[in-house]
C-alpha cells in the first residue's frame, strides 16, 4: 500500500490528576488517502481522546504521530501548527454546540478561509461558500444567510462538514457525527462521506460506538476498549469473522446486522462483564490473517 497520510505509533495518553487515567495505550493505526478507518468502542474507551490528539487539542503523553511521513508529534511553531490544522479537520458530535449562534452559515464557511487562505478575496470566499454548501447538499440561496437555530440537526451537521472541508484538508476526523441526530437521517449524513473519499481522496477517521455503521463508511475498522485496540483489520473481516470476544460482544448487541443470535453470542452477552475484564489485558496483538490483528487475551475461547 502507499505511504499513509497519517500514522500513529504506540500513541499513549495519561490524564494526570487526583487519580491518573490511562485513556490510551499503544494505539497504532494508519490512515490512507481515499479510505476510511472506523474507530469503534463504547463510551469511555478513548475514542475522543484519540481525535483530540490528532487534531492537536491535547498533546499525547507517549508515542508518535506521522503526517505524510514526517514526525509531527511535538507541536512546532505557529505556522506549522496552523498548516497541520488546515490539513487535519474535525467534525464534532454535537452539531449545535459546534456552531456559533451569533453568526450565519456564510460566516461559518468563510471564516476558516479567511484564517487559512488569506490570499482569497471577498468574492472568491463567497464563491467558495456557495460551492461548499452545494457539496453537502444545502441550497446556498436558502442557507447561507441562515443562523444555526433556523437549521435542523442534520442541516447543522452538513454545515459543520462544509466548514471542515473549506480549507481542503487531506484528513477528516468525524467524532460520532450522527449520534445526536434522528435515526432517520443518520445514513444521509454518512452518505456524504463517500464522495469525499472517492472524489477528493480524503482520508477519514470515523469514530462511532455503533459497529453496524462501520461497514457503511469504512474499509478498515479498529475496535478499542479501555484505551487499547483489541482488534483491527478489514471491516468485512471484523464484522463477518470477528475474533476478539469484545468485538463479538459489540456485534451481538446489534440485531439489525443480520447475524444469527446464536448460543455463543447469548453467552457472551451474559458474560459481558467478564468479556470487558479480559479485554483490558495488555496481551500482544497478533496477526490472524493479512492485515487482521487481534489482541491475545486469557479467554479467546469465550
Ligand atoms: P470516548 O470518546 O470513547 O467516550 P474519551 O476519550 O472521552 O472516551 O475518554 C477516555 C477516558 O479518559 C475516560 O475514562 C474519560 O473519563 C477519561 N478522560 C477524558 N478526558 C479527560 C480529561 N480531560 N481529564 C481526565 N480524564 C479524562
Ligand atoms: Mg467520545
Amino acid at each position: 500500500m502507499t505511504q499513509p497520510i497519517l500514522e500513529t505509533r504506540k500513541l499513549g495518553m495519561v490524564y494526570r490528576g487526583h487519580r491518573d487515567v490511562a485513556a490510551l495505550t499503544d494505539v497504532s493505526f494508519t490512515l490512507h488517502r481515499g479510505r476510511a478507518l472506523a474507530l469503534v468502542g463504547e463510551s469511555g474507551s478513548g475514542k475522543s481522546t484519540c481525535a483530540k490528539i490528532l487534531t492537536r487539542m491535547v498533546t499525547a503523553t507517549g508515542g508518535q504521530i506521522l503526517f505524510d511521513g514526517k514526525d509531527v508529534t511535538r507541536p512546532g511553531n505557529r505556522r506549522e501548527v496552523l498548516a497541520y490544522r488546515s490539513q487535519v479537520q474535525m467534525v464534532f458530535q454535537d452539531p449545535f454546540a459546534a456552531l456559533n449562534p451569533a453568526h450565519d452559515v456564510r460566516h461559518h464557511l468563510s471564516r476558516p478561509l479567511a484564517l487559512h487562505k488569506p490570499e482569497l478575496g471577498r468574492g472568491e470566499r463567497e464563491d467558495r461558500a456557495v460551492e461548499l454548501s452545494m457539496m453537502v447538499g444545502l441550497d446556498p440561496v436558502e442557507t447561507l444567510g441562515k443562523y444555526p437555530h433556523e437549521l435542523s440537526g442534520g442541516q447543522r451537521q452538513r454545515v459543520n462538514l462544509a466548514r471542515a472541508m473549506a480549507v481542503d484538508p487531506s484528513v477528516l476526523i468525524a467524532d460520532e457525527p450522527t449520534s445526536m441526530l434522528d435515526v432517520s437521517i443518520r445514513l444521509t449524513i454518512l452518505d456524504m462521506f463517500k464522495p469525499l473519499k472517492r472524489d477528493r481522496g480524503i482520508a477519514m477517521l470515523y469514530i462511532t460506538h455503533d459497529i453496524a455503521t462501520a461497514r457503511y463508511v469504512a474499509e478498515e475498522t479498529a475496535v478499542i476498549y479501555g484505551g487499547r485496540i483489541v482488534e483491527i483489520g478489514p471491516t468485512s473481516a471484523i464484522i463477518d469473522a470477528p475474533r476478539h470476544p469484545y468485538t463479538r460482544l459489540l456485534l451481538a448487541a446489534v440485531p439489525e446486522i443480520g447475524r444469527p443470535f446464536g448460543a455463543t453470542d447469548a453467552s457472551l452477552v451474559r458474560e459481558a462483564d467478564r468479556v470487558r475484564e479480559i479485554s483490558r489485558e495488555p496481551g500482544r496483538l497478533s496477526e490472524v490473517a493479512p492485515g487482521h490483528l487481534v489482541r491475545e487475551c486469557s479467554a479467546s475461547h469465550i
